[in-house]
């Protein structure tokens, strides 16, 4: 495993993240939403340097089923506070093709919200599929396979406290 971003500079991003989003809201009540289980880290750093006031709750999608290719979407919104004519701050660890906070968002609007933007700890260059990015951005990585900090590689490092790249050594050959 290689280091990318330390510990400090992890915690520096989120600090320069929660700013940015306080001020968007100015202390407007806000609902934050987590997409789970991968911004457990992030969501739980970020809410504690907000001053603002805050909802919080969660939306299940996977669709990488424990590996690093990509399958079929899954999203579970039994979870999802009620968000009709809120404001909303959806959270993921990592903005990659783009297509899961897409769709998850196109799902949420479907729930009526005043407003809804999102919010990655990481993006990685050169890979959107989509039309969209996201609002907020703590970093922009290269098109390496990362974990720690809420990422896992098969449910393991989630509790890594800052950045590594997966070497090829790491990787399980699950082909066969
Ligand atoms: P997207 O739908 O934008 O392609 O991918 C977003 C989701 O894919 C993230 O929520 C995350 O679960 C997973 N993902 C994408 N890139 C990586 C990565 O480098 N490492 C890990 N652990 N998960 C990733
Ligand atoms: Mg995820």
């Amino acid at each position: 495993m290689k280091p990318l971003i330390s510990e400090e500079d992890v915690q520096a991003g989120v600090t320069r993240m929660a700013r940015q989003v306080s001020a968007c809201y100015e202390g407007r009540p806000l609902t934050i939403v987590g997409v789970m289980t991968g911004s457990l880290v992030l969501l739980a750093d970020l809410i504690r340097r907000l001053e603002l006031p805050l909802r919080v709750g969660v939306v299940q999608a996977s669709s990488y089923r424990g590996g690093v290719k990509r399958g079929e979407l899954a999203i579970n919104a039994d979870m999802m506070p009620d968000i009709q004519g809120r404001d909303v701050l959806l959270i993921d660890d990592i903005f990659d093709t783009g297509h899961t906070l897409t769709q998850v968002i196109a799902l949420m609007r479907r729930l009526g919200p005043k407003s809804i933007r999102s919010a990655v700890l990481l993006s990685k260059l050169g890979r959107c599929q989509v039309d969209m990015r996201p609002d907020f951005v703590a970093f922009e990585i290269p098109d390496e396979f990362v974990v720690g900090y809420g990422l896992d590689y098969r449910d393991a490092y989630r509790n890594l406290p800052y950045i590594g790249v997966l070497e090829p050594a790491d990787l399980v050959d699950d082909s066969a």
